[in-house]
């Protein structure tokens, strides 16, 4: 078989992704790789499909164990001989893995990192014919990302005790330029083939609010989509714990993951989501490396993450298997002092010496600031996240909230003045500055106990701002502090005047700001529903049907068909074997398992 008899026979699919074929064909002439993709870019069909045609096995290094079952489980479903060796194997179900692989019955075997130096595998694999090494999530070889692991540092010892050097292939969703030179020393990669793939993920509808009320917000965003799989990211574990009550007193199915949770109830919550017996995670970003879930539809984060990167791999969690899906950030201020808060508690190694400790908080806050940046963007939010991986893009991407949105200039001259002359009154009143919060009630006229017993209602600008939106308020009074005209005391939080404040107080300097004016997300939500719905009634008649044989054979549904398979299937109707196995998604073994089943719902439905 050629690499596209592979592609059809084993996985359905007909067309290869960007990057995917020139890896493929590299891999098998023998040459070292390092292909950067996206989350949901296909990596894993690069090497899957070398090591399909390759002689020897293929051993895949793997961070997680959660990651190895769910490949090994997607393999298995395509009639590909795999297996895995972690932690979480019985040392009898060792023994029988080491025996397969002697008796050359895998192609694939999933591998632990620090399982590689284990003696009686080491010994093994000196024995075996091996073709490749795959490196997957190689970024966790490089303490310059977020994510090292010590134990990816054994890789490269492993592969040079080797008797013969196999081709070694390294894959990874992290695109900053430290970190892959870095994986290519640290792996000892030989002259290798590079690729750095889109990081656009198209199908991906990216969103910005600021709402009020963020757990409102949620319940709306979440009820347009009930019936989906979703996951909500929180900041904190507290966070997780009261959104996860919030969503299930709301009627919802939530489960929710976090590090404080002990091992066998995280274990528990994450099969819940990923077998879709509840549709909705809520978890801290402890959640998802590794999870393989392609039928995820939306990612919700209720606080803002620590840095773009972190932002982009969560949110990239929506939609891997090329299905429209949203990704909608809730940003607060509040926000950021929650960020830094966990900035300074952050864990480093034992042995980080202060050079290397001071070197990495740098990074973290200029990485927070960008992130920052990003929620406070009123431009192409996609074109923006492109713009931090150095990818060039239109200017108007057309699938995020900004682009839909009109966004005009407002003249806020006079809510400022009335603002900074607040600021100034209280001042001179009281002889110290007071918060912001005290500052807006003043403006808006509250009867506030405090207004009174500080005498702030006696101020010529109490009630100044009276019947505005108190939300409006707010954004102006942090907009003038990112333009300079107003400041926070770091320690207190109060508002304090600068020496830019006359300019608007008295030298009649005007002051805008862009305002959102039409928020058209609604009829996006509609026209991504009509696109993955061709036949929405068939599509739901198909889901059950991929349900009821997803708890047949105990497997997640995405393992039976992803959701775009799904969609296409809809799409195309095929009412015969033939016709079944043009649906894009549906392999041999595939069609020869199910075709059956879906061929005559399909039939039903349609007479
Ligand atoms: P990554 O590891 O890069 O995050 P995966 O390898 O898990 O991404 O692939 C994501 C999804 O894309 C999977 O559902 C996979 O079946 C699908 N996919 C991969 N390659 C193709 C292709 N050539 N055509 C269609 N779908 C593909």
């Amino acid at each position: 078989m050629n690499k596209y008899d592979v592609l059809k026979h084993y996985f359905g699919y007909t067309k290869f992704r960007e990057g995917q074929e020139s890896l493929i064909d590299a891999i098998l002439n023998g040459k070292d790789v390092l292909g950067i993709m996206p989350t949901g870019g296909g990596k894993s069909l690069c090497y899957q499909i070398p090591a399909l045609m390759f002689r020897g096995i293929t051993f895949v290094v793997s961070p997680l164990i959660s990651l190895m079952k769910d490949q090994v489980m997607s393999l298995k479903s395509a009639n590909v001989p795999a297996a895995y060796i972690n932690s979480s194997l019985t040392y009898p179900q060792l023994l029988k893995v080491y025996d397969n692989l002697r008796a050359g019955m895998y192609k694939i075997v999933y591998i632990a990192p620090e399982r590689l130096e284990a003696d009686g595998f080491r010994d093994l694999a000196s024995s075996l014919d091996i073709s490749m090494i795959a490196v997957d999530e190689a970024h966790c070889v490089s303490q310059w990302g977020n994510d090292f692991r010590p134990s990816y540092l054994k890789i490269s010892r492993f592969i040079s005790s080797l008797p013969k050097r196999p081709v070694v292939a390294a894959f990874t969703a992290t695109a900053t330029e430290l970190v892959r030179e870095d994986i290519m020393n640290k792996l000892d990669l030989q002259s290798p083939f590079r690729i750095v793939t889109g990081f656009d993920r198209p199908n991906l509808n990216f969103e910005v609010h600021s709402p009020r009320k963020k757990k409102d917000m949620l319940l709306e965003l979440i009820r347009k989509r009930h019936n989906k799989s979703g996951i909500v990211y929180c900041q904190t574990r507290r966070n997780v714990e009261k959104v996860c009550d919030f969503l299930n007193e709301n009627g919802f199915a939530a489960t929710r993951y976090h590090a404080g949770l002990d091992d066998s109830e995280r274990y528990m919550n994450q099969e819940d989501f990923v077998y879709d017996r509840k549709n909705i995670m809520v978890a801290t970003n402890a959640f998802g490396m590794g999870i393989d879930k392609s039928n995820v539809s939306y990612v919700i984060h209720f606080n803002m993450p620590m840095s773009l990167e972190a932002y982009y791999q969560e949110a990239g969690r929506a939609g891997r298997d090329g299905a429209p899906a949203d990704c909608i950030l809730l940003y607060a201020p509040s926000d950021i002092q929650t960020a830094k808060m966990l900035l300074e508690n952050s864990d480093y190694p034992e042995d980080a010496d202060e050079e290397f400790i001071e070197l990495q908080k740098t990074l973290d806050y200029e990485r927070l600031e960008r992130m920052i940046a990003y929620c406070k963007h009123t431009g192409c939010l996609r074109g923006n996240i492109l713009d931090y991986f150095g990818e060039e893009h239109v200017e108007k991407c057309a699938n995020c909230l900004n682009c839909r949105a009109i966004f005009v200039d407002r003249d806020i001259t006079v809510e400022a003045q009335k603002i900074l002359s607040c600021v100034k009154r209280a001042r001179d009143r009281l002889g110290f500055s007071v918060g912001m919060a005290l500052i807006v009630r003043t403006l808006h006229g509250s009867r506030d106990k405090r207004i009174g017993e500080l005498g702030l209602d006696k101020l010529s600008t109490y009630g100044l701002m009276k019947g505005e939106s108190k939300h409006l308020t707010n954004d102006i009074v942090n907009h003038l502090c990112e333009l300079g005209y107003l400041s926070k005391d770091t320690e207190y939080g109060s508002l304090i005047l600068t020496d830019k404040s006359n300019e608007v107080l008295f030298e009649g300097v005007a002051v805008t700001m862009k305002y959102k004016e039409e928020d058209k997300s609604e009829q996006s939500a509609k026209s991504v529903q009509s696109q993955i719905n061709s036949d929405e009634g068939l599509y739901e008649h198909l889901r059950k049907l991929r349900m009821e044989i997803a708890n047949e054979q105990k497997v997640p549904a995405y393992i039976v068909f992803n959701n775009s398979t799904l969609a296409d299937m809809a799409a195309k109707k095929p009412l015969d074997m033939h016709e079944f196995l043009c649906v894009s998604g549906v392999g041999e073994q595939k069609a020869k398992a199910y075709g059956e089943r879906f061929i005559k719902a399909i039939g039903e439905y349609i007479h």
